[in-house]
C-alpha cells in the first residue's frame, strides 16, 4: 500500500496528570517541546487541549493562543488542531478558542457515555461548533463515539454544514462507548466509505488497545492517532518516556506495512488544508 499514513499526535488532554506520567506536557512551553519532538518522529497533526497550572482542564483562549503561536514556530507546517471535547468546559464556552483559526479542531456530533458521566453534545451546540468553524475556514475532525455519529456527520456534510472532504475518527475503547471489536472497526470503515466515498478516516485507541487500533489502522489503508492523552504506557511494566516514542511506535507499523508516514504537505493535501498566511 503507497498510500501514506497521517500520524495525529494527541499530547495532553483532559484527564492524565504528571503523578500518572511525569511525560504529559501541561503547561504551554511543555507541549511545545514534545510536540517538536513528536513532529520530528513523524507526526503531521497536534491535537491539543490546555491546562491549568494545577492540571486542571481548561479552555482559555489565552492559553490556546500562546500554544498555536509556540507550535507554528517550533512545528512549521505541522496541522494545528484543538479539541473542543467536553471535558474542558461546558456550552459555547467549548468553541471560545475558535476565532483562533487553528488548521481543525475535534467536533463530536452525538452524545454518548463516558466512564462515569454522559458526554453531551447538544443538536443545537453541535450546530453552533460547526458554524463557528465554517466562520473561521477549520477543518473539523469527526470524533465518532458511535455509529449514529458517523451517519451524523454524514448527513451534516451533505447538507452543507460540514463542507469539503468528510474527515472522521473512530474512538474505542473508552468505557461505556465503543469497545476495541474487530468487526466494529470494519463495519464503521464500510459506513464511512458507503455514506462519504470521498472521506477519510483514522482510529484512536483508549489505554493498552492504543498499538492495536494503530495497526488496524495502517493495515487496513487508514490514518492514525497516538499520544499521551490515550495512553500513558508503553507496556504494562513501562511508562510512555515521551509523546514522540508512541509516535516511533506508529512510523514502526507503517514500515511493517509498508506504507510511508506522510509529511504536513501530503497531510495537508490528503485532508485539504491550506497552509495558512501567517
Ligand atoms: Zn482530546
Amino acid at each position: 500500500m503507497t498510500k501514506p499514513c497521517i500520524i495525529c499526535v494527541a499530547i495532553t488532554g483532559s484527564l492524565p496528570k504528571k503523578e500518572n506520567n511525569p511525560a504529559v506536557p501541561i503547561t504551554v512551553a511543555e507541549q511545545v517541546e514534545s510536540t517538536q519532538e513528536a513532529f520530528e518522529a513523524g507526526a503531521s497533526i497536534v491535537h491539543a487541549h490546555v491546562r491549568n497550572d494545577d492540571e486542571t482542564p481548561s479552555s482559555d483562549p489565552e492559553k490556546f493562543a500562546r500554544l498555536k503561536e509556540g507550535l507554528e514556530k517550533h512545528c512549521p507546517g505541522m496541522i494545528v488542531q484543538f479539541s473542543t471535547g467536553g471535558r474542558s468546559g461546558a456550552g459555547k464556552t467549548r468553541g471560545g478558542m475558535l476565532p483562533l483559526e487553528p488548521d481543525m479542531a475535534s467536533l463530536s456530533v452525538g452524545s454518548n457515555n463516558f466512564p462515569t458521566r454522559v458526554y453531551e453534545n447538544p443538536p443545537d451546540l453541535v450546530d453552533w461548533l460547526a458554524s463557528e468553524m465554517r466562520e473561521h475556514h477549520i477543518k473539523p475532525e469527526i470524533e465518532a463515539f458511535d455509529l449514529s455519529h458517523i451517519h451524523q456527520a454524514a448527513a451534516m456534510n451533505r447538507d452543507g454544514r460540514i463542507p469539503g472532504k468528510l474527515y472522521v475518527q473512530f474512538v474505542m475503547g473508552v468505557k461505556n462507548a465503543t469497545p476495541v471489536d474487530r468487526d466494529v472497526f470494519d463495519y464503521y470503515i464500510k459506513t464511512v466509505q458507503r455514506l462519504a466515498p470521498e472521506a477519510e478516516w483514522c482510529a484512536a485507541g483508549i489505554g493498552r488497545h492504543q498499538i492495536t487500533v494503530n495497526e488496524w489502522c495502517i493495515a487496513s489503508g487508514g490514518h492514525t492517532r497516538t499520544g499521551l492523552e490515550d495512553n500513558i504506557r508503553l507496556d504494562k511494566d513501562h511508562l510512555a518516556p515521551s509523546n514522540a516514542t508512541l509516535v516511533k511506535r506508529a512510523v514502526e507499523l507503517c514500515d511493517k506495512y509498508e506504507r510511508p508516514v506522510a509529511t504536513w504537505q501530503q497531510a495537508r493535501e490528503i485532508l485539504e488544508i491550506p497552509l495558512k498566511a501567517a
